[in-house]
């Protein structure tokens, strides 16, 4: 199944339903991909404003 990216979280997620905003506008360009186990310790997830632990997409468009 192709994965989709959330516009405004940039989490990967299936089903065409964003798990944390339940929105359905999803992008499937994205230039990285970037893994957070603990958003609390991480610069980048804060910088990203990433909350939950998840993967997520960068440079989504
Ligand atoms: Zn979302």
């Amino acid at each position: 199944m192709k994965k989709e990216v959330c516009r405004t979280c940039k989490i990967f997620f299936e089903g065409g339903v964003c798990p944390i905003c339940k929105k359905k506008t999803f992008a499937t360009v994205w230039q990285g991909r970037v893994h957070f186990l603990n958003t609390q310790k991480s610069g980048i997830a804060k910088k990203m404003g990433v909350e939950k632990e998840g993967e997520y997409a960068i440079k989504v468009r």
